[in-house]
């Protein structure tokens, strides 16, 4: 059984979500969310009778912390946390993800993710590509796949798979939108990776942000536009706004009326924006750029 929990992030419905994954005893965790909303996570567990301290075995995609910033709270109850190589040094010693999100974030981050601490080195299992993890009769299969961030990992589970952020933001019939933070935008990576799931082929896919969605094909090709519809306005704009807060002021605007010609109610945009605020793509975009430009 996969039951898709609601973390209700700031209050907007289907922003960020978790996934319990279990069969009979087997139980297993897929994402945390931000620490600050662990309690809600008990409160979803406790109405389907599980106590959320049977959680032992936590699958994270990333360490960004709408991904994994309360993995921390279920090491602490005895949980291993499995994570990309390049992610387990920053979930022993958070220091240096912390202060790097403080420069996206500034002072919203106790607001928005809470507090976040040490986890022992001894309950960060690193995982490689292609790797099977087995949890009772639960077998799950790693896949790397950076783009959106360096330590990414997609989690593959019988005919599904789990995200994270490599396959965008799609919440309810809304757009396929991509993710684009600093530092490691990385498009050919992102290229890639896209690809690696193509292969994979799976049933469905679920979202972190948000749940489950069927049409692989048509959904990959609508982030790789997006992709390219974004990057291709950043590289244009960032030469005509040389003041990011401009800049930003611009993209802003460009993706909300993009939205409203798409018809989508402003609700649901609410909901993007919490999951998704574009403002953290244009300086993931303009730093790739800057990186890669000839
Ligand atoms: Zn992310």
């Amino acid at each position: 059984m996969i039951k898709i929990i609601d973390i209700n992030f700031l209050n907007e419905k289907a922003a960020i979500g978790c996934f319990l994954i279990k069969d009979n005893d087997d139980l297993v965790l897929i994402e945390t969310g931000p620490s600050i909303y662990y309690d809600n996570i008990k409160n979803s567990l406790n109405k389907i009778n599980i106590d959320i301290n049977r959680i032992k075995n936590v699958l994270v995609t990333h360490i960004h912390l709408d991904h994994s910033g309360g993995a921390w709270k279920f090491a602490k109850n005895g949980a291993n946390i499995y994570v990309h190589p390049k992610g387990s040094p920053h979930l022993i010693s958070p220091e240096r993800l912390m202060s790097s999100a403080t420069k996206i974030y500034g002072d919203q981050m106790g607001r928005l993710w809470g507090s976040v601490e040490d986890i022992s080195s001894e309950k960060v299992i690193s995982v490689d590509h292609k790797q099977i993890i087995r949890i009772g009769s639960l077998e799950f299969k790693a896949l790397h796949t950076p783009g959106h961030a360096s330590h990414h990992i997609a989690w593959v589970f019988n005919d599904v798979v789990f995200t994270g952020d490599v396959a965008g933001a799609k919440i309810q019939n809304g757009p396929v939108l991509p993710a684009c933070p600093p530092p490691d935008i990385d498009l050919e990576k992102w290229e890639d990776s896209l690809k690696i799931l193509e292969k994979e082929n799976p049933k469905k896919m679920y979202l972190t942000h948000f749940g489950e969605h069927k049409n692989i094909r048509s959904h990959i090709d609508e982030l790789r536009e997006a992709l390219s519809d974004w990057s291709l306005w950043i590289n244009e704009k960032r030469k005509i706004f040389l003041d990011d807060e401009i800049l930003t002021k611009n993209f802003n605007e460009y993706v909300y009326k993009k939205m409203q010609a798409a018809k989508i109610n402003d609700e649901l945009i609410n909901q993007y924006y919490a999951a998704n605020p574009p403002y953290m793509s244009v300086a993931g975009l303009k730093r790739y750029w800057e990186k890669n430009d000839k």
